[in-house]
């Protein structure tokens, strides 16, 4: 049993712009991107690692943007394992924006999922926005893990990943092998190529709420 492989679906949540899509990209694919990388369907990537002598299979999904237009439902997070909530230390409206994200996930999911929250963009520093104290308090205070990371200079995005995955597969381990293993996320399946699904949003996308994003 120690040797079966752990399936985990891993969901990237946050004010668009912040950085979801570069992190993922960085992880993965180990690329950075200067410009805001805009796809039309979600998707998820596969990522295979070791932690422990444990064999997890991560699929992390990425949103394709529907955050811009109030358009992430349930449906986007639903069977999670695990979700990472973004902001950008610059940007000080898109931490608010984590907590409204962490509110949302507890009330539908309790403390079934698991959380880190990214401080992302720390190669800009000078440009600070979000206090590190402020930042630390709260994610303790949710029972999330706080990591800082650069997708630019690839710092504190492996932490990022590790960190999650422990409590994943600590909240694993207490449950039952059923509920721990597999769910409809697709992990297992071509492994390290990217996987296109369709999303069907259950609300109709509001008008966007701010336009030319990060351009
Ligand atoms: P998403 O909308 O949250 O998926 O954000 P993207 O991944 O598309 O990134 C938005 C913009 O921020 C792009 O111009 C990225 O190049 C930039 N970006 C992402 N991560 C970093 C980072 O760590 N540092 C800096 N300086 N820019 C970043
Ligand atoms: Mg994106």
């Amino acid at each position: 049993m120690a040797t079966r492989t752990k399936n985990f679906k891993v969901v990237l949540l946050g004010e668009g712009c912040v950085g979801k899509t570069s992190l993922v990209l960085r992880y993965c694919e180990d690329k950075f991107n200067d410009k805001h990388i805009t796809t039309l369907q979600a998707s998820f990537l596969n990522k295979k690692l070791n932690v422990g002598g444990k064999r997890v299979n991560l699929a992390i999904w990425d949103t394709a943007g529907q955050e811009r237009f109030h358009a992430l439902g349930p449906i986007y997070y639903r069977d999670s394992n695990g979700a990472i909530l973004v902001y950008d230390i610059t940007d000080e409206d898109s931490f608010q924006k984590v907590k409204n994200w962490v509110k949302e996930l507890r009330k539908m999911l309790g403390q079934d999922i698991s959380l880190c929250i990214a401080g992302n963009k720390i190669d800009l520093e000078k440009s600070r926005h979000v206090s590190v104290e402020e930042a630390e308090e709260y994610a303790l205070s949710v029972g999330a893990k706080h990591i800082h990371t650069s997708a630019k200079l690839n710092k504190g995005i492996d932490e990022l990943f590790l960190a999650l995955t422990k409590r994943m597969l600590q909240v694993s381990d207490t449950q039952s092998p059923v509920q721990s293993t597999g769910n409809s996320s697709g992990t297992g399946r071509g492994a390290g190529r990217r996987n296109v699904v369709q999303v069907v949003n259950e609300d109709e996308a509001e008008q966007p709420q701010k336009s030319g994003c990060c351009s």
